[in-house]
């Protein structure tokens, strides 16, 4: 029989014992290793039945046991201890608290967030960078304060039949079995958010919150009784519905979540946020709310749009169209034609999500294009995902070279304490007298060869061992009541070179690119000599049978009696498995099609634990391969078509696997240890742990985006937002005069014949401005090199002055009969080579973060 309604009855701790609910409730343990050991010690079975959860452990330990704990004098004077050092933690000043300039609070968005196996919340790599970002942040003292949906449901679990189809099952969380709280207003009665729908219809929410060590997550529910059955189910499962039920999650996520943060920080007394930082384009309507706030106070839209873009940054994750939301426009125009948005037209909400530029569609809603409309400041997610987003929006910015489109990068990191493994932590503290391994000299002689080379087979072995069990237990599910057969037990060699591979299933990370060729890596797998093993794992979306048919085909592949010990797919990838999967791994495989892959983070965190990537030279590898810390699978990206791209690619794989990688990894000293892979480990450790962490991320944030989006805000608010108005202002004025800028005419000299590096070029423009003054404009020489076609690359900008009569600049223009103003100015000449250059004019005001913002530019022909 099945249950129709789960609770959980949690243990009542005696006084004595109370710290240990703080450290349940605080997710700080989930990258916390001496609490971790706590909650172990109270009982070690139940600790692994509960899959690593504190708050499930202590529903599960018997009353005789928490007896026992508490007269142990020795546990509860370690729990204290853990207690105040958590408090400590949590409050004394960290590296923000010495930044100069820093926003006070911050907001983070986004519609996952992966920090533990026991709140599963996420469904890839988005979430679990959300909550690496969240737990940088505490580490770090970030002012933060994280928003997301509560999903009944989270994501799915994943099996997989034994036709090899993936099934999905939709097991119901049970928040109070979980480190969440619930927000109470000042009755003591749950605080509720409200969004008013169509047809008069409301929808109503409560607020979750979880403490991520000094980080507060709000979570948004709406499975509560004051909503009716259809609406009840918005925060079913994470990316489960289509068009109507998405839009309502983002409609929640955005303007609900901003609702809840006003509810907070009215209760709490906590500082409302400067900064707005959207994870991704789901949670853009929360600029729509802030905008609505701001009318009410008197702003008109466009000012209200200046102020809220100014605080706010936009990270946007993906390359691939499929992965951004889009929705009918009309279904967006039924929401918002409410009371959704008191003072908010929804012409002016349509207009921010429009596809007006060449190649879009006029019939959809781009929330990556409102996104990008509604912040000031915006980035992709490594140099290259930089690139090609700049590349890829850049019809929104037309007019502009690629390079001033306004989307910086900060490439991903990896929350290091989270993602190590503890036997590595371990050996870093034995011997390099640090738990901090991305700052340990993993080059010292203090750790032999040797010494690294066990804990790296000591980490072999515990993923062999939880691969097997997992393969038992998937074979169980599949065969009720029938024997395991023996090969389970012997399935991988915890000796062998094992290659991991996980992660989502869409069809450009190219799962079955190593099932290119069968032959090849069948030869590959069973080699006698430099046997090789693969552990692979990943889930495909629901709705995606493409996926699902590439899952099917390798686990059929890998059924094969001759296979099977050397290839396996273990089902429902998570973070529990990941945790034991990147360090156990010798080699993490990557084989995206480039440059689609637009970070990737795998790859990251199986480096922090010394093992080497083979990869496409795609997001974060293409900026961090050296030669020395792994291999990289030339892309073909000049091949005739996508199979022979695949063949050439596959091709390139083996080659590595069987040339390079596998005789480098079975060629042992006399003490059986592989010297020069062991120099690649130590490389890798030395030289990418520090790049690879989330502080480095968290960091750049705060300098890169953070501080600059703190400043810009509180400019443009002060004296009741007098910039935003003046900004909003004297937009409408250049983009109604723009028509009216042209360069009339540009000369140069200054140049001998024949010129060298170092000598300079005199340039001029007679420009006309008509309505608009020299202040309002930025007149620029652009130069670079030149190419063929007379395009210019390595670009570099310099400002011309406006002149006056007598020739000399003058801050303002002497403007001429015919009405035009001439400006000047000098080159000099710093590379040998072709050289290049033109005369632009853009829009310049001390408000703007970009030239390129108001999308207005004006060559000279
Ligand atoms: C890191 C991680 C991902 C994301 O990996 P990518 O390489 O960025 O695709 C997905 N799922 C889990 C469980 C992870 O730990």
């Amino acid at each position: 029989m099945k249950a129709i309604r789960r609770f959980t009855v949690r243990t009542v701790l005696p006084e004595g014992l109370s710290a240990l609910d703080e450290l349940a409730g605080n997710l700080r343990w989930s990258w916390h290793q001496p609490t971790q050991e706590l909650f172990a010690f109270i009982d070690p079975e139940l600790w692994g039945a509960s899959h690593h959860d504190p708050v499930g452990l202590l529903g599960m330990v018997s009353p005789e046991r928490v007896a026992e704990l508490a007269a142990d004098k020795q546990f509860v004077g370690r729990a204290n201890d853990l207690r105040t050092d958590l408090r400590t933690y949590i409050s004394e000043p960290r590296w923000y608290q010495g930044q100069k300039d820093a926003p006070a609070s911050i907001a983070y968005f986004s519609p996952e967030f992966g920090i533990a196996a026991a709140l599963p919340q996420y469904s890839g790599g988005l979430g679990i960078l959300a909550g690496d970002h969240l737990k940088s942040a505490s580490d770090l003292g970030l002012p933060l304060l994280a928003v997301g949906l509560f999903y009944r449901s989270g994501y799915f679990k994943q099996a997989i039949s034994p036709d090899g189809w993936q099934q999905e099952t939709y097991p119901v969380l049970d928040p109070d079995g979980l480190p969440l709280s619930v927000l109470r207003g000042a009755d003591g009665a749950p605080a509720q958010v409200a969004l008013a729908l169509p047809a008069g219809r409301t929808l109503f929410a409560r607020v979750w919150q979880a403490d991520v060590g000094r980080v507060k997550l709000l979570l948004l529910d709406t499975d509560i009784p004051e909503n009716d059955e259809s609406l009840r189910t918005v925060t079913d499962r994470l990316y489960g519905g289509g068009g109507e039920h998405r839009l309502l999650q983002e409609l929640l996520l955005g303007i609900g979540g901003v609702r809840a943060i006003k509810l907070f920080s009215e209760l709490s007394g906590r500082e409302f946020p400067q900064v707005f930082h959207t994870n991704e384009g789901h949670a853009g309507f929360l600029g729509l709310e802030r905008i609505s706030d701001l009318v009410a106070a008197g702003l008109g839209f466009g000012e209200a749009l200046e102020v809220v873009r100014a605080g706010t940054v936009f990270t946007t994750h993906t390359p691939v169209p499929a992965g951004i939301d889009r929705f009918e426009r009309s279904l967006v125009e039924a929401y918002f034609s409410t009371d959704l948005l008191p003072g908010v037209a929804v012409q002016d909400v349509l207009a921010l999500g429009t596809e007006n530029y060449e190649g879009g569609n006029a019939g959809v809603f781009n929330m990556a294009v409102m996104g990008l409309r509604l912040a000031q400041h915006a980035n992709g997610v490594s140099k290259l995902h930089g690139e090609v987003s700049r590349g890829m929006f850049s019809g929104l910015w037309p007019g502009f070279d690629q390079a001033d489109v306004p989307i910086t990068s900060v490439t991903n990191g990896v929350h290091a304490p989270t993602w190590t493994d503890p036997m590595l932590l371990r050996l870093a503290e034995d011997k390099l007298g640090t738990i901090d391994t991305t700052v340990a000299d993993w080059r010292s002689k203090s750790v032999s060869d040797e010494d690294l080379w066990r804990v790296r087979g000591q980490m072999r072995e515990q993923l062999v061992a939880d691969a097997r069990e997992r393969i038992r237990d998937a074979w169980q599910q599949q065969n009720p009541g029938s024997v395991v057969p023996t090969w389970i037990g012997e399935a991988l060699d915890p000796a062998a070179l094992t290659i991991g591979f996980a992660r989502r299933v869409p069809t450009y990370k190219r799962l079955t690119l190593m099932l290119h060729d069968e032959n090849r890596l069948r030869a590959i797998l069973t080699s006698k000599k430099r046997p090789v093993q693969m552990i692979i794992a990943g889930k495909s979306h629901p709705a995606d049978d493409e996926g699902k048919r590439l899952i099917q085909r390798l686990v059929t592949f890998a059924q094969d009696p001759d296979i099977r010990k050397r290839l396996v797919f273990l089902p429902n990838y998570d973070i529990g498995m990941a945790q034991l999967l990147y360090p156990g791994t010798d080699v993490w495989l990557n084989n995206p099609l480039r440059p689609l892959e637009a970070c990737g983070t795998s790859g990251m965190k199986a480096a922090l634990n010394g093992a080497l990537n083979l990869s496409i030279l795609d997001g974060w590898w293409n900026e961090y391969y050296d030669g020395e810390n792994g291999w990289a699978i030339p892309s073909s990206d000049a091949a005739g078509d996508a199979a022979e791209r695949d063949a050439l690619e596959a091709g390139a794989l083996y080659d590595l696997i069987e040339h390079q990688i596998a005789p480098r990894f079975y060629d042992r000293n006399k003490d059986g240890v592989p010297v020069r892979w062991v120099k690649s480990i130590r490389h890798t450790l030395a030289t990418l742990s520090p790049e690879l962490s989330a502080d480095r991320m968290v960091k750049e944030y705060v300098g890169k985006l953070y501080t600059p989006a703190g400043k810009a805000a509180s400019v443009i608010a002060a004296d009741d937002y007098a910039a935003g108005r003046e900004l909003a202002a004297w937009k409408d004025e250049v983009r109604r005069d723009w028509s009216g800028v042209q360069v009339l005419h540009v000369e140069s000299g200054g140049l001998a014949a024949i010129p060298r590096v170092g000598d300079e070029l005199h340039v001029r423009a007679r420009v006309q401005l008509g309505a608009l003054s020299p202040e309002d404009v930025s007149v620029e020489v652009v130069y670079g090199k030149s190419l063929e076609g007379d395009s210019l690359e390595d670009m570099t900008t310099v400002q011309l002055a406006p002149l006056v009569e007598d020739g000399s600049s003058a801050a303002t223009g002497a403007v001429t009969l015919d009405g035009s103003t001439t400006f000047a100015g000098t080159v000099t000449l710093k590379r040998p080579g072709s050289f290049g250059y033109n005369v632009r004019v853009v829009p310049k005001s001390q408000y703007l973060a970009s030239p390129a913002e108001l999308g207005l530019v004006t060559v000279a022909h």
